[in-house]
Parts: structure tokens; C-alpha cells; sequence
């Protein structure tokens, strides 16, 4: 059960593939002479800067890869600490725990996403970033979060992973901050099975994120040995396959996001009018990708009796995207005498337990958005999904 790229794969992907596989050329790298080397990956690159709105583009084989090649292009140093909110997926702390950094988990509000009025409480001298994670498709209250980061000097990481498509006040998520990250992963707005893309407009970052990526290489090199090398890097490279994916997705992605928010938006018309539960803040309603319905009850006794009649969960159920449930992570912020069991953050629990998420176009159990509908649902079946969930509130 993916997201609502996968929902759309056809016939432009499977020519992608096909054509990549007639060229025999699968590297990034290839003869530029050749026309048979179709520079997929490269094409993605540049599609996919100038769909978001950046000087640069770098794709990688995993938004995880993507925000651990982010934190080194940051400068970030081993014990620098990060602040990132207690509800996100586990790359989120995972990716940086690699790196050496301390994350330091700070509240969510009722948008989900992190608390902007949490961050300055949890700065210390040691506080070098700040990575606000779009959860579920809405941006951040970035205004407030880049007022903070200025304030105090803090470098920001956008985790776009879940949010590919998304906007914030006429900004494509992934341009507002030093850099960005994205996933390509089947769960997300469009995918290619696994991938990932590293967005900034600095050029500099850009050159640090390529080395890591690539065994400290510079960009562009075309497969051809280019300068000395002062990166330490890994090989976190997408292949030309991958890319032709990619690209067909992308080539979809405003519609893909134009689909959910005409379904989601019928959705929430034929259930607002029970009582008990709000939707979600929006911090740019205009902008967010609709992959999801997130309802949030008065009480966690009703979200957890309306989610269980309809065979779903409550978020904080909802396997490794609460912090309370990632006993690997909660080991190694004991271990860096960071809050460490369940209970430590007490207002993104409470939000939580009452949270359900009605899938629109991401239909993961895992996410807790086990239940909905999806990018294909007809009208009567939204009208039936609403009833639904109108008879499970009763
Ligand atoms: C999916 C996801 C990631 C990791 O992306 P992968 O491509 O699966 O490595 C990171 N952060 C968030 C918020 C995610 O949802």
C-alpha cells in the first residue's frame, strides 16, 4: 500500500526504463559523445532544481542518504546538536546519530509539525541546526522557524521527505532553508521505488553533499577523474534507471497533488460537520500536498474508539514515526543524556494519542493512514469512506 505516485505508474515510466535499458547505459556517468547515454540522473537534477525553485539539485540513492550528505554539507561536527521534532519518521534521528550529532527532540503543535515556540527552549551553546520536518505533506511554520535560526545564528536542514510537492507561501518546501532533502521512496508524494534529492541554492553545500555522495568527487565529472579530493565520501549515487523513474514521476507531480486536493477537500466537506474532533492546522493551506487527512479528537478515549471501528490506529500507535517507539534511537539519546523515555516530550503524546490520519493518496498502515482513501477513489467512494467514519464518530 504506497503513495499515490505508485498509484499512477504507466506507461511513461515503463518507456523510461526501457529506453534507458535499450541505451545499456545504467551509471550516472557515461559518454557525453554517445547518444546512446541518455544523462538521466543529471536530467533529474536539473528538472527537479528548477521545479523547486534552486540553484541546485543532487540526487542520491535515499532521502536518508540525502540528509546525512545535508548535515555534512552543513558543517556539522560530531557532538554538534540538532534540534528535530519528537514525531518524525526514524531516518529523521537515525541520518544524524551517523554523523555524530546529537539530536535534541523538541514539541510538535496541532499542525503536526514542529513547534516553532519549543525550539528556543531547547538551544544550549552547543546548538548548531535546526531540522523542521514537513510531516505528511505540510510545510512548517517557516516564518517562525527561519526568525529563530536568524535569531540564533542556526543552519536549517528542511526533511521534505514527506513532502515532495508542497509549498509554503509560494515556496516550494526544500528552497527555504540552507538545504534540503527529499525521498523518492514508494511511501512518498512520487517515487521510484527508493531515491533521494538534495536541494540548496549554495553552491558550496552543493560541492560538500556531491563528495559525500560520490567518494568525494566534484560534480559533473562525467565519469572523468576532475581536481584533488577533500571530501570523505560514500557512494550514496542514484542510477539511470532510477532517474528515468524519477523524472516520469515528477512529470506528474503537480497533478498528482491538484488529484489529492480536490479529493481531500471533498472528503473534509462531508465529515466536518461531526462534533469531537478538528482537522489539523494547516500553516500554509494553500500549500500543503494533501497526501493525508489528519483529524485530531478532544480526547484520546474518542480518537482511539472512532480509529479502532474503522480498524485503524491512533498516531501514536503508529510504528517508528513516534519517538517513543524507536527503542534503538531511545538507547542512543540515553547514551547522549538527552529525555529518553516514553513521556519526555508530553505534548507531542497527548496530540498524538488523539491524532488519527485518514489516508488520501498515502495509504500506509505503518504511518498510521492505514484507512481512507486513495489517489484513485471515485466520489462514491469518498461518500462512502465519509459515512464511514461519520457512523464510527457517532
Ligand atoms: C521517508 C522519510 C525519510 C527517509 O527517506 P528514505 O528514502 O526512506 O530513506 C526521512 N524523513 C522522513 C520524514 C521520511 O518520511
Amino acid at each position: 500500500m504506497p503513495g499515490p505516485g505508485a498509484y499512477w505508474f504507466g506507461e511513461e515510466e515503463i518507456e523510461a526504463v526501457m529506453e534507458v535499458m535499450k541505451g545499456g547505459y545504467l551509471f550516472r556517468y557515461g559518454s557525453e559523445n554517445d547518444p546512446k547515454f541518455l544523462h538521466k540522473v543529471s536530467s533529474l537534477e536539473k528538472e527537479f532544481a528548477k521545479y523547486t525553485g534552486v540553484e541546485f539539485a543532487l540526487a542520491t540513492s535515499s532521502g536518508t542518504a540525502s540528509l546525512l550528505a545535508s548535515a555534512i554539507a552543513l558543517g556539522l561536527k560530531p557532538g554538534d546538536e540538532i534540534i528535530v521534532p519528537a514525531y518524525t519518521f526514524v531516518a529523521s534521528y537515525s541520518s544524524m546519530l551517523f554523523a555524530g550529532l546529537v539530536p535534541v527532540l523538541a514539541e510538535i503543535d496541532e499542525s503536526l509539525t514542529l513547534d516553532a515556540d519549543d525550539i528556543e527552549r531547547r538551544i544550549t551553546p552547543r546548538t548548531k541546526a535546526i531540522m523542521p520536518v514537513h510531516m505528511l505533506g505540510n510545510p512548517c511554520n517557516m516564518d517562525k522557524i527561519m526568525k529563530v535560526a536568524v535569531k540564533h545564528n542556526l543552519l536549517v536542514l528542511e526533511d521534505c521527505c514527506q513532502a515532495a510537492g508542497a509549498t509554503y507561501k509560494g515556496k516550494k518546501v526544500g528552497s527555504i532553508g540552507n538545504i534540503g532533502a527529499f525521498s523518492l521512496n514508494i511511501f512518498k508524494t512520487i517515487n521510484s521505488g527508493d531515491g533521494g534529492l538534495v536541494t540548496t541554492d549554495d553552491s558550496a553545500l552543493y560541492e560538500v553533499a556531491f563528495g559525500v555522495h560520490d567518494q568525494g568527487h566534484k560534480p559533473m565529472r562525467f565519469g572523468v577523474e576532475v581536481g584533488t579530493r577533500n571530501v570523505l565520501g560514500l557512494n550514496f549515487r542514484m542510477n539511470e534507471i532510477t532517474a528515468a523513474v524519477g523524472l516520469a514521476q515528477l512529470g506528474k507531480i503537480d497533478r498528482i497533488v491538484e488529484t489529492l486536493r480536490g479529493k481531500r477537500s471533498m472528503l473534509k466537506s462531508l465529515i466536518a460537520q461531526e462534533v469531537g474532533f478538528k482537522f489539523r492546522i494547516l500553516n500554509d493551506p494553500e500549500g500543503d500536498c494533501a497526501t493525508v487527512c489528519a483529524v485530531v479528537f478532544n480526547t484520546r478515549e474518542k480518537a482511539a474508539l472512532v480509529s479502532g471501528k474503522l480498524g485503524s490506529k491512533t498516531v501514536d500507535q503508529s510504528g517508528w514515526h513516534v519517538y517513543a517507539n524507536m527503542e534503538h534511537i531511545l538507547n542512543h539519546l540515553k547514551n547522549l543524556g538527552q529525555p529518553h523515555t516514553k513521556g519526555s516530550y508530553p505534548v507531542t503524546d497527548d496530540i498524538l494519542s488523539r491524532t488519527m490520519i485518514i489516508s488520501i493518496g498515502v495509504v500506509d498502515g505503518g504511518l498510521g493512514a492505514g484507512w481512507g482513501i486513495n489517489i484513485n477513489s471515485t466520489d462514491s467512494e469518498i461518500e462512502a469512506a465519509a459515512k464511514q467514519f461519520r457512523e464510527a464518530c457517532k
